[in-house]
């Protein structure tokens, strides 16, 4: 054993980093055992020079030592020799001893290990590259393979349809068309899930008449939601202008996905649709969409899992309803790619409501009437909708239609915890409320502070009782 001083070498001893010891002539007075592991000396290490094990680090004169390294600093990039001549990576750090002013302390560590995993990772992660780039080349090839045969039948089909007149032929052809669209819609869903995971999907925005793009998505929609019984309803803030320059066909995808599931997983009750303008810088706005339905609603535990890919709430959910997984994921991935965010909030048994908002570019023509609204007043402006003299008559018809209105908007934005958007629409409804009894008002502004408090217990206990006098 090469010890110098038992007392105060023992706790370095055993320490994990090789710890050497040495003068200011360079001189090694300690090495600890690792050190002499690492270096592999059995003996021999005392009275060598610091410069053999690492070459020529140091320049020792009458002035003392000298490095180009700062004594103290961690330095990354030395190797150290072993007795054999042959070298390893180490990170290492030197420092003057505090008490003995001609004695200096080296402490390192081998880093080859490291160095090896992290070129084990890189490896690693160039296979998987690779791996993923075969696999979205080969699920490319794939569903364009299915693609074309389904579409042959879809065709032929189709055709058969017009020219059929047996009631019962009729019933089968439309079944395999069904069949037929559900499969495009799978093979679509994959072929976008894939791109999107290999970084290679790219939106093609082009100028589309707002309106128009949310009218196509009711057609989508109508037939099922009637086939179910349920009501289906869209309100489009007038504060989006007629056209908007954005990916259309992106857009009505993820309302389809969204309304889609909303009409899958709902019996009884109704579907609204809502869009806002919530927000304008120059010429791009915010547009935010909600999706509500009074469906069967999903566990808060189960709502986080929700956007990961091929992820469904549970086994029998998906054995009774059908799909893949993968269409939240994707909308996830879309509303992510035009600059927005995708949530929902819902209650087991009482109904889902999934929000999303996007940004999109307004047309030039639109820009200069459009400026002039700012995100306050856009939501104000919003909530007189029609009628607006009536509107803010309190107790009128349309008064009332809008503050239950303002007063659901408040509530989801409450429950999304976005208190910006909730103390808009706080001001809407103290605007509304103006003139009304005594007791309205004090809530209102009792509402109004909870929300400016962000105080979640106790806005729902003060919207409760304000919802019951209204
Ligand atoms: P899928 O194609 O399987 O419907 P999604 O990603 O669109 O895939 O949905 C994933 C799961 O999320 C669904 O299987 C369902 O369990 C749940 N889900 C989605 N939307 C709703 C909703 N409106 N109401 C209740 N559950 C929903």
């Amino acid at each position: 054993m090469e010890k110098k001083d038992e007392s105060f070498i023992f706790p370095m001893e055993d320490a994990l980093e090789i710890i050497i010891i040495f003068d200011k002539t360079g001189k090694i007075s300690y090495a600890n055992s690792m050190a002499r592991k690492k270096l592999e000396y059995e003996e021999g290490l005392i009275g060598k020079s610091v410069n053999d094990i690492f070459l020529n680090l140091f320049g020792f004169s009458e002035n003392g030592i000298e490095t180009d390294y700062q004594f103290g600093e961690q330095i990354h990039n030395l190797v150290a020799y072993r007795k054999n001549l042959t070298c390893f990576p180490v990170e290492s750090r030197f420092i003057e001893s505090a008490d003995n002013p001609e004695m200096y302390i080296c402490m390192a560590n081998d880093i080859l290990e490291k160095e090896f995993l992290n070129r084990e990772i890189d490896t690693v992660r160039q296979e998987a590259q690779q791996a993923l780039k075969v696999k979205s080349e080969f699920v490319a090839n794939v569903t364009h393979e299915l693609r074309t045969p389904v579409n042959g039948i879809l065709g032929n089909v189709r055709e058969l349809l017009e020219k059929a007149g047996d009631s019962e032929i009729l019933k089968s052809l439309r079944l395999i068309e069904r069949c037929c669209d559900d499969m495009n819609k799978i093979i679509n869903n994959i072929l976008d899930f894939s791109k999107l995971e290999a970084k290679k999907f790219t939106l093609e925005p082009r100028k589309f008449h707002f309106r128009n793009m949310l009218d196509y998505v009711k057609g989508n929609h109508i037939n099922k939601t009637n086939e179910k019984g349920l009501g289906f309803f869209m309100t489009v803030s007038p504060q989006i202008p007629e056209y908007v320059i954005g990916d259309e066909l992106r857009i009505v995808q993820i309302l389809n996905n969204l309304i889609s599931n909303a009409q899958k997983f709902t019996a009884v009750g109704k579907i609204t649709v809502e869009v806002l303008k919530t927000a304008q810088v120059n010429n791009m706005i915010e547009l935010f969409f909600i999706v509500k339905d009074t469906g069967i609603g999903i566990e808060k535990a189960d709502m986080a899992k929700l956007f990961q890919s091929f992820s469904q709430v549970d086994a029998s959910i998906s054995r009774k309803y059908g799909g893949t997984g993968l269409g939240l994921n994707i909308c996830k991935q879309l509303v992510e790619l035009m600059g927005g965010h995708i949530e929902v909030e819902s209650k087991k048994n009482i109904g889902s409501t999934f929000s999303f908002s996007i940004w999109t570019e307004i047309c030039k023509e639109d820009v200069v009437s459009e400026k002039t609204y700012d995100v306050k007043t856009d939501i104000k402006v919003d909530s007189f909708v029609d009628d607006a003299d009536d509107a803010r008559i309190y107790g009128t018809k349309e008064n009332q239609k809008n503050l239950n209105n303002n007063l659901s908007k408040l509530i989801l934005c409450v429950e999304m915890e976005n208190w910006e958007k909730a103390e808009m629409f706080m001001e809407t409804i103290r605007q509304l409320t103006e003139g009304a009894p005594r007791e309205v008002s004090r809530k209102v502004l009792r509402l109004k502070m909870a929300i400016q408090k962000e105080n979640y217990d106790k806005v729902i206990s003060e919207f409760g009782e304000l919802n019951d006098l209204l």
